[in-house]
């Protein structure tokens, strides 16, 4: 009998440590394995990706070949360029491969795309081996203890996962690796279109990574920054297998934070060092193993002499979480990263819906603008110029570095949903997903849909409050000053509430509350914006605007919500887009001519929204006159009217 060729597939597990599907490949005993990347167009220029998290992978993946070829100096990670649905069928047969061995992947691309290659393999004779490990555990099996239901609360994740049995202790690293065979490529590359390219705004140069098979230099190396075209990294958190396991050291030789961790008692506002382990991007790259954080803390409590803390709040309980959303993913598939088709999220007809394509029922990554006031809102929030300092500051932060903590996450997105602007959940998803380090679609999908309370939370009364909520937490206003530099010389008392502040003391502190923030920087005074809306008015509109659509009860898979006549069922002055008996399916808005040539829906350009009909003409608004003054009069209630309040209550 030959011995085995083998090909393991890192995706997801970018590590060598923990890596049952690693094990399974070494356990084969094969005459050769080849350990490969596929450069996937579909990362490349379809999923938001950027240059942060680009260069948090580039990072995984050099630490990663660096630590194959200690174990062996004949082998790397050899990355090869090409769409592994195309790449498969001919690197089967060239480098003459008997098995093909990778860790299960639950997204719901990664699954289509794994189907295929496993049809690609059959149809080569190829044995396909797959072990999960990417959770603590196996996500369709959780699914499938759940009553073959989604896992929507912790306590079902604690339930399905009791019926499974106890979380898999980690597996050991490989001490060796085999040689990889011959690496020739005689086969001629197949390149992607690379146009739409969601990613263009990422790149101040021409994207180079499909010039060859293996690269510039023949060589398989990772490619570059430089040859992606991707303008430079600014955050400094770094990826790689060597940096995340030594943080989890550090994290694990604190015995106390490790045992006595409770999530709501971290400090949102903590930086330099965080509040929280900041270990989510290696658990999204693999290049540190879930399991092996489980049972290093697990172990740590375990002999912990004082009152350690449990899930839901604990270090071990967070993980659980993430267990629960890719649970709920593993069920859904694509309709659990959209309202629309969603069976557990609840339709509420949020400003600048998603577009739909009614052919496949999945949303296309535009959106429609059905209220100019909601795109400037959804503008200002995405770039940090709101007027509310711990907002911005928080926008600025993700956008610098990548990350941010989780009760900041929550204040941002409740700010731009529910609690704030009453914006698509979706829209901010999609923000989130460009920018994170940490960028996991079952995480970001499921805590979008907590925080807007569409799914997993109902509470949509408990608001964030941008100004109480941060007090309570950075009295000083450490937190703004790092990350709005304009404020840094504010007095405390007014960090929170610029616009509050004295005019001569603007003047003395070097910054004056003014304008909307779009003309930058610069300039012989500092400005910072005015807040874009009175907090108190917008959240009392969004709290009506919940009441009515949880009243109403609609989800998105209701045949309303598919065909449109959802309409029928809100008033015309309630928030959103709800003017109208019926209209496009989901929440979108009609255009003027749908097939007209040029229009968003065809358009390459990912970044400009679709403009509904009548945006442009009634400045702004939709609907008739009466009906718009009426919905939007106390959104338009002005810095004035704040002030004014304010002062009456003083
Ligand atoms: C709107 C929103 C979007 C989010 N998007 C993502 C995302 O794309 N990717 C992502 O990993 N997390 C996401 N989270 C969850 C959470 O905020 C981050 O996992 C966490 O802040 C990462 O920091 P940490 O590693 O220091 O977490 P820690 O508190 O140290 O937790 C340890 C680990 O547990 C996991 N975890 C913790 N909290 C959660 C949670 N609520 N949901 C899922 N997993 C959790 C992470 O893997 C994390 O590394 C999101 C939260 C919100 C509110």
């Amino acid at each position: 009998m030959p011995q085995p060729r083998v090909i393991y597939w890192f995706r997801t597990d970018l590590r060598l440590h923990d890596s049952p599907a690693l094990k399974a490949a070494l356990d084969l005993k094969p005459e050769f394995m080849y350990p490969i990347w596929t450069w996937d167009p579909h990362y490349v220029y379809h999923a938001r990706v950027g240059s942060n998290r680009w260069q948090f992978l580039l990072d995984c993946q050099n630490d990663l070949s660096k630590s194959i070829t200690k174990l062996n100096p004949k082998s790397k990670l050899f990355l090869i360029r090409e769409a592994p649905q195309t790449l498969f069928p001919k690197l089967f047969k060239e480098w003459k491969i008997t098995h093909l061995v990778y860790e299960k992947d639950t997204d719901a691309y990664g699954r289509d795309r794994d189907n295929k290659v496993n049809e690609i393999a059959k149809e080569a004779g190829v044995e396909v081996i797959t072990r999960y490990g990417r959770t603590l555990y196996d996500s369709d099996e959780l699914v499938e203890k759940n009553n073959n239901k989604p896992t929507m609360s912790i306590s079902q994740v604690q339930a399905a996962g009791a019926k499974i049995g106890g979380i898999p202790r980690p597996v050991s690293s490989p001490k060796s690796l085999p040689d990889p065979g011959p690496t020739k490529l005689s086969f001629t590359q197949q390149r992607p279109a690379s146009s739409p390219d969601i990613n263009a705004i990422q790149r101040d140069a021409e994207e180079k990574s499909y010039t060859s098979l293996a690269g510039p230099n023949g060589d398989f190396a990772v490619p570059s920054m430089e040859e992606l075209g991707l303008k430079p990294a600014t955050t400094s958190h770094r990826g790689g297998e060597t940096i995340g396991l030594k943080m989890l050291d550090e994290i694990i030789e604190n015995e106390d934070y490790t045992a006595t961790f409770e999530k709501p008692k971290t400090a949102p506002t903590a930086f330099e060092p965080q509040a929280t382990t900041l270990l989510s991007p290696h658990m999204h790259f693999g290049s540190v193993s879930c399991r092996e954080f489980y049972w290093r803390v697990q172990d740590v409590v375990s002999k912990y002499k004082g009152k350690a803390s449990k899930p839901p709040v604990s270090l071990t309980g967070q993980l659980l979480f993430r267990d629960m959303y890719f649970g709920a993913q593993a069920a859904l598939g694509y309709a659990f990263g959209q309202t629309y088709n969603n069976p557990q999220c609840r339709f509420i007809p949020w400003h600048l819906p998603s577009e739909i394509d009614t052919k496949t029922g999945l949303i296309t990554g535009k959106y429609l603008v059905d209220n100019a006031e909601a795109e400037i809102h959804f503008k200002r929030w995405k770039e940090g110029r709101t007027g509310f300092p711990w907002i911005d500051a928080l926008m600025r932060q993700l956008k610098l570095e990548g990350w941010i903590h989780h009760l900041g996450r929550h204040a941002v997105a409740c700010f731009l949903t529910r609690g704030g602007c009453y914006i698509d959940w979706e829209r901010g998803a999609e923000v989130f997903e460009e920018w994170l380090i940490d960028h996991e679609a079952a995480c970001n999908i499921g805590n979008w849909q907590w925080l807007s309370c569409t799914a997993f939370f109902a509470q949509f009364f408990r608001c964030y409050s941008p100004v109480a909520f941060p007090q309570k937490w950075d009295k000083e206003g450490e937190f703004i000053r790092r990350y709005v530099p304009e404020l840094k010389d504010f007095d405390k008392k007014y960090i929170y509430e610029p616009w509050k502040a004295p005019i001569v003391d603007q003047k003395k502190w070097g910054c004056l509350v003014k304008g909307d923030g779009s003309e930058g920087a610069g300039g012989a005074t500092q400005t910072y914006p005015k807040p874009m809306f009175d907090f108190a008015t917008q959240r009392d509109i969004c709290l009506q605007g919940m009441k009515n659509a949880y009243h109403i009860g609609l989800y998105g898979n209701d045949p309303k919500v598919l065909d449109g006549t959802w309409r029928k069922l809100f008033d015309d002055h309630a928030e959103g887009p709800t003017e109208g008996t019926n209209g496009p399916p989901g929440a979108m808005v009609k255009h003027e001519d749908e097939n007209a040539e040029g229009n968003g829906a065809e358009s390459d350009n990912q970044e400009t929204p679709t403009a509904p009909k009548d945006s442009k003409k009634r400045n702004g608004k939709i609907g008739t006159k009466e009906k718009n003054e009426h919905k939007r009069q106390a959104s338009q209630s002005t810095l004035d009217s704040m002030v004014t309040r304010k002062k009456k209550k003083a």
